[in-house]
């Protein structure tokens, strides 16, 4: 497809009318994916991903750059009336090759395009963070609860098999009680340039990286923190005018569980740690795309293989819409970290002060 024949496609559909298609007809054996925002993730990890899927499948695409339709159609063998922009997204409605939408845009975008998605009868697949605060995530709910379509949230971890032996131990606690919990997430954006600089479109390290800390403190413990005390740091003001480039955050847990939790744009780091009443464990890496691990103080070890997480999480999520089945990770998990996250920044930009949830 040329630039030509793009443009075609964006004002030839125009005036579809929308007809849902979230009833999936019963002989479908995989789901059909569009890919929305074909930037590093989508490119890097979700597109090949999609090799080692059994339950769906690269279907669609949806970007604002032509010469990127024409290249991911080349790899890809994308069909052309399955290749969307921004403004005509909202056609996928009348096309039944495509089931579900995956939202891989900035994240204050997320919502704008989970709406036209919604809207247009698909299920959604959310990147994380589900939004950039408590307000614009329930919207996000809402839309899809409206639409009657699914939403999951993109918390990968939640999908990798040693990660999911420490969510069971938050029921069965063979190490007792959980005491104090230390999680750290960042990588080194010195050499970046981007949105995840700029506030406006949802960049800084607590929404890119905090989530994992955040989400593992409520998957580690299996509740939800009473209290939160948080702060910004960063020795390069200049550079991080708009964002935050290290957020520390405390969680307290009703149980008396606390969290620890670092997140940072300045430098890697990728460790989870839990001290118990009777013992500790860990991971470590605890984030990474693979070669998850860890291990416990009875010398119980957590090293199970995972092949490819996107592709786990991605066929989890197909499973779900083709079984009519609960998704692992709904879109209420994201809302509740969306709405921990704002009592994160009012506590930073209170000066730490304890702010109850
Ligand atoms: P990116 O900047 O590389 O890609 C973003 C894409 O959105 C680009 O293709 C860009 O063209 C498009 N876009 C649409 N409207 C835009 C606008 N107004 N301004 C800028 N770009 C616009 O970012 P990314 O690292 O791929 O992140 C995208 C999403 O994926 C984010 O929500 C991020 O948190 C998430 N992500 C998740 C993981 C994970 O492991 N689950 C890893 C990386 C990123």
């Amino acid at each position: 497809m040329n630039r030509r024949q793009f443009i075609k496609t964006s004002t030839l559909l125009s005036s579809s009318i929308a007809m849902p298609t979230i009833l999936l007809p019963s002989q479908k054996k995989s789901i059909g994916v569009a890919l929305v925002g074909l930037g590093y993730y989508s490119t890097g990890l979700l597109a090949p991903a999609f090799g080692l899927t059994q339950y769906c499948h690269l279907a669609g695409i949806v970007t604002g750059t032509p010469n990127k339709a024409v290249s991911w159609q080349k790899q890809y063998g994308i069909k052309d009336n399955n290749i969307y922009n921004y403004e005509n997204m909202h056609e996928m409605a009348d096309n039944p090759d495509i089931d579900v939408v995956y939202i891989v845009t900035p994240n204050a975008l997320h919502l704008k395009y989970a709406a036209i998605a919604a809207n247009a009868g698909k299920h959604v697949w959310c990147e994380k963070p589900l939004e950039i605060n408590g307000a614009q995530g329930q919207k996000l709910l809402n839309v899809c609860a409206k639409n009657k379509v699914q939403l999951t949230v993109g918390y990968r971890m939640q999908h990798e098999a040693n990660t999911r032996t420490i969510m069971s131990w938050s029921k069965s606690k063979p190490y007792g009680k959980i005491k104090l919990l230390n999680a750290e997430a960042g990588w080194n954006a010195s050499g970046y340039e981007g949105w995840k600089l700029e506030k406006e479109l949802g960049g800084g390290a607590m929404y890119d990286m905090g989530t994992y800390p955040l989400n593992a403190a409520r998957y580690v413990t299996g509740e939800e923190p009473i209290a939160v005390i948080a702060s910004h740091y960063t020795d390069k003001p200049n550079r991080f005018s708009q964002v935050d480039e290290t957020t520390t955050f405390k969680l307290e847990f009703p149980s008396g569980a606390i969290a620890d939790c670092t997140t940072t744009l300045a430098k890697s780091v990728n460790k989870l740690h839990v001290n118990c009443q009777n013992g500790y464990y860990g991971l470590e890496p605890f984030q990474s795309y693979n070669g998850v691990r860890g291990s416990a103080s009875d010398g119980v070890l957590l090293n199970t293989y995972v092949e490819n997480q996107q592709a786990k999480q991605m066929d989890d999520d197909a499973l779900a819409i083709l079984n009519n089945t609960s998704v692992m990770v709904p879109g209420e998990d994201g809302l509740k970290d969306m709405f921990i996250m704002d009592a994160i920044f009012e506590s930073a930009s209170k000066g730490g002060k304890r702010i109850q949830l």
